[in-house]
């Protein structure tokens, strides 16, 4: 009697969490060793998973930050291309605005939430793509331990499920772990100067510990993970006052606002526009054989900042005017980066000039400039 009541309470127990025991079985790395052989099992049924180990060429994808400027952008090309795609963003810096145009879409799913916490999902996942992450220098100065958090323990949590789901992993990295480089241009094999207490530390140095954390991942587990680092890249959804350079100014000269150069304006930025960026991503994503690799991605066309400044001036028809503001510490005086990298492995050559990208760009910016 007590055997019997025992074994309800199991079974009871059991069917209350069946996908959780599907799916921590499902995780299980003891699978390899059960011996199916003599049995009419179906693996694709017990192991629908399996399936998705042939290929990372199609599938579902988590992009975390997915709300966010860049993000939202790979979530677009990756439902154009027939991926399902799941954004994880917890709205922080990102905008349920950059995904509405998604919500209702049978193969996307949004959920709220904060990378930093405990993930657990029941789907297969092929690709991870870890974007989160405040990504201006506004917004980690307003929120240094976060960024902190999100490149530490956010990317922890994505390496982790990436293991459990035998998935790829594309880690959103940048050239910020150039610090102020005594080399130009950046090549990857370059290891930067970086100030490891300064306030853009929080930044560059979480960045930095996710791509030795990847690696580690790469080298222990054997996730076929990539490395992207990512130079300047503008376009449409970037907030209009996230005090990056180009929404900033281009906010300002439809403002016929003064136009805040920091600095004497002789610092260099090369700005990629962000269909060249997403084809780059995308391409470096999907293709196989690429594991362990870290790739620039950018456009090398490098302009001073008051040069910036001076062509969103005109390209807007302002009467701005230019006004200098200190410089803020370890604001690098150069940046460039060599793609030659991504040229050899993805064929990658950006095709937006700064002006094309700027012309395209600016029509959005003025039909929210007074939002
Ligand atoms: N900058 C500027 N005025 C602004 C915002 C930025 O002169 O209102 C400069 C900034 O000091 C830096 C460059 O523009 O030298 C690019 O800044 P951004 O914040 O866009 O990105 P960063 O490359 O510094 O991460």
């Amino acid at each position: 009697m007590a055997k019997s009541f025992m074994f309800i309470k199991i079974l009871h127990f059991f069917n209350n969490h069946k996908s959780n025991f599907i799916n921590t079985f499902q995780l299980s790395e003891t699978i390899p060793l059960i011996n199916f052989s003599s049995t009419n099992i179906d693996l694709k049924i017990m192991f629908p998973y399996t399936e998705s180990l042939r290929s990372k060429n199609m599938g579902t994808v988590l992009i975390t930050g997915g709300a966010g400027f860049i993000g939202s952008h790979l979530s677009d090309r990756f439902l154009k291309e027939g991926w399902d795609v799941i954004v994880l963003d917890n709205l922080l810096t990102g905008s349920s605005n950059n995904i509405s145009h998604l919500i209702g879409k049978e193969k996307f799913k949004f959920i709220k939430y904060d990378v930093t916490d405990y993930l657990f999902f029941k789907e297969n996942i092929d690709l991870i793509l870890h974007f989160a992450c405040p990504a201006s220098p506004f917004d980690y100065a307003q929120h240094p331990i976060h960024t902190m958090k999100v490149d530490s323990l956010g990317t922890l949590n994505t390496l982790g499920l990436a293991k459990n789901k035998k998935a790829r992993y594309l880690f959103a990295s940048t050239s910020e772990i150039y610090g102020s480089p005594e080399q130009h241009p950046q090549k990857e094999d370059y290891w930067g100067n970086v100030n490891p207490v300064g306030p853009r530390s929080v930044y560059d140095e979480a960045k930095r510990f996710s791509e030795a954390m990847c690696m580690a991942y790469f080298r222990e587990h054997n996730i076929d993970i990539r490395i992207a680092r990512i130079f300047n890249t503008y376009g449409t959804r970037m907030r209009l006052l996230d005090g990056r350079v180009i929404p900033t100014f281009i906010h300002q000269a439809l403002k016929n606002q003064s136009i805040t150069i920091f600095g004497d304006g002789s610092q260099t930025r090369s700005f990629c526009f962000v269909d060249d960026m997403v084809e780059g991503l995308y391409n470096f994503a999907t293709k196989d054989g690429l594991n362990g690799e870290v790739v620039n991605l950018g456009n090398t066309e490098e302009h001073s900042i008051k040069f910036l400044a001076e062509e969103i001036i005109k390209l807007t028809d302002s009467s701005s005017d230019i006004i200098n503001h200190d410089l803020p510490e370890d604001d690098p005086p150069v940046r460039q980066p060599d793609i030659l990298k991504a040229n050899r492995l993805l064929g990658y050559s950006p095709e937006i000039s700064l002006s094309d990208g700027l012309k395209k760009i600016i029509p959005w910016f003025k039909e929210r400039k007074d939002g």
